[in-house]
């Protein structure tokens, strides 16, 4: 399966410091900031700097060293607010029936209170 990516979508301008972020975690491979329109008192999006459009796309291209990176910094960034003692909830929304806004691959990290439900009832 070939996956078009479209380079002019916000976090392919955020990796091209096009755009400013608020970075909270930079590696090799991937990149971790704030949401600027965050659901959550913590909500995190982390990033592949590899230009994927959706998680099945980086699972099927992208190298062990990216995915290995890309599940690391989740992690790390997950420890450095010290998520492991309350929880956290991570989602990876892809194409049209995952409402996925921006189609660059992203992880949302939400956590710091109890999150309402896993899946709203069909708004669109
Ligand atoms: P999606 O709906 O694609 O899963 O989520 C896209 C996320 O990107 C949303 O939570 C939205 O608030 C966030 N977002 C959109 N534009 C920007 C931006 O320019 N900077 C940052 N930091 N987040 C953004």
């Amino acid at each position: 399966m070939s996956f078009e990516y479209d380079n002019q979508n916000i976090f392919a301008k955020i990796l091209r410091g096009e755009i400013p972020n608020k970075t909270v975690l930079e590696t090799e491979y991937s990149l971790a900031f704030l949401d600027i329109q965050p659901q959550a008192p913590v909500h995190i999006l982390v990033i592949p700097k590899g230009l994927y459009v959706t998680y099945d796309h980086f699972a099927q291209d992208a190298s062990d060293a990216e995915i290995a990176d890309f599940t690391r910094c989740v992690g790390e960034v997950c420890r450095q607010y010290g998520l492991e003692k309350n929880g956290f909830r991570l989602i990876a929304n892809a194409g049209h029936d995952g409402v996925q806004d921006v189609p660059h691959l992203h992880v949302h990290v939400l956590a710091g209170r109890r999150l309402g439900r896993m899946i709203e009832s069909a708004s669109q």
